[in-house]
């Protein structure tokens, strides 16, 4: 049952008859991670505290620094210098306090990553190279969690969501086997990226995780989504799971994280 207060918090989800007060109560039972609290992360967990996501953990391990604040719009100025996942906390606690707020300040690796995914249902993926992404990914196969997952570079951005562990769902090495060789592909200090195009996939990262937690519509396993900004153009392509997968497919060779530096 929702309190008086959550019904007015709530209202104009409750109206929505897809959500109603089945679908709200099951985002508030829903535990989400999310992995990277920056320009993706702001965004998406802004949205999923003030939708009232039940538990929401954030994992970084880096504090809030000048040129950050250009895209991660979950801090203010006077937080320089403060560990993101604390200003994080108090930022979401004061948006919506009903939501429980699990900080991490920890670098994601593979000696905690399934312990530390191992509480949560959903698992988001903000982070900002493809040592984490791999790792998450398949993490996520193992434990059978939903990923989902965005990146942004300068004007674009991608979205989708993995279910590997499902018959029929690919991972992210169905799309991407390897990760690339170490300083191959530029980092976004690098590269730059606009603000506002983060706050778009972060958003809609945020919208997807909202949908597998209230079982809404239908979700972007199988589809990636790409944007880009500069000429506004959205697409979806399908994305088959790929039977060769190392991970997913059907004569695996990837068994455990021992690959993971
Ligand atoms: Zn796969």
């Amino acid at each position: 049952m929702l309190s008086d207060d959550e019904l007015a918090r709530y209202a104009r989800h409750l109206v929505l008859r897809e959500v109603g007060g089945p679908g709200q109560a099951k985002i508030r039972q829903a535990r989400v991670l999310m992995v990277g609290a920056g320009g993706l992360g702001s965004p998406a967990a802004l949205y999923l505290a003030a939708a009232g996501i039940g538990t929401l953990g954030l994992v970084d391990d880096d504090a809030v620094s000048l040129s950050n604040l250009q895209r991660q719009i979950l801090f203010r100025t006077a937080d320089i210098g403060r560990p993101k996942v604390e200003a994080g906390a108090q930022a979401l606690k004061a948006l919506n306090p009903g939501v429980q707020i699990q900080a991490h300040k920890t670098r994601l690796g593979p000696a905690n990553v399934m312990a530390l995914i191992a509480d949560y249902d959903i698992v988001a993926d903000g982070s900002d190279n493809f040592a984490t992404r791999f790792l998450l990914n398949d993490a996520c196969f193992f434990a059978k969690k939903p990923l989902v997952s965005a990146a942004v570079t300068e004007f674009e951005g991608q979205l989708a969501t993995y279910k590997g562990h499902e018959p029929s769902c690919p991972c992210y090495r169905c799309l991407f086997p390897e990760p690339p060789p170490p300083g191959t592909v530029p980092n976004c200090s690098e590269t730059g990226v606009l603000g506002a195009a983060a706050g778009v996939m972060g958003a809609l990262q945020g919208l997807e995780v909202l949908k597998e937690a209230a079982g809404l519509g239908t979700g972007l396993s199988g589809k990636i989504l790409t944007y880009k900004a500069l000429t506004a153009e959205f697409r979806t392509a399908r994305l088959p799971k790929d039977p060769g997968c190392a991970l997913c497919g059907t004569n695996p060779t990837l068994r455990d994280l021992s690959g993971h530096p």
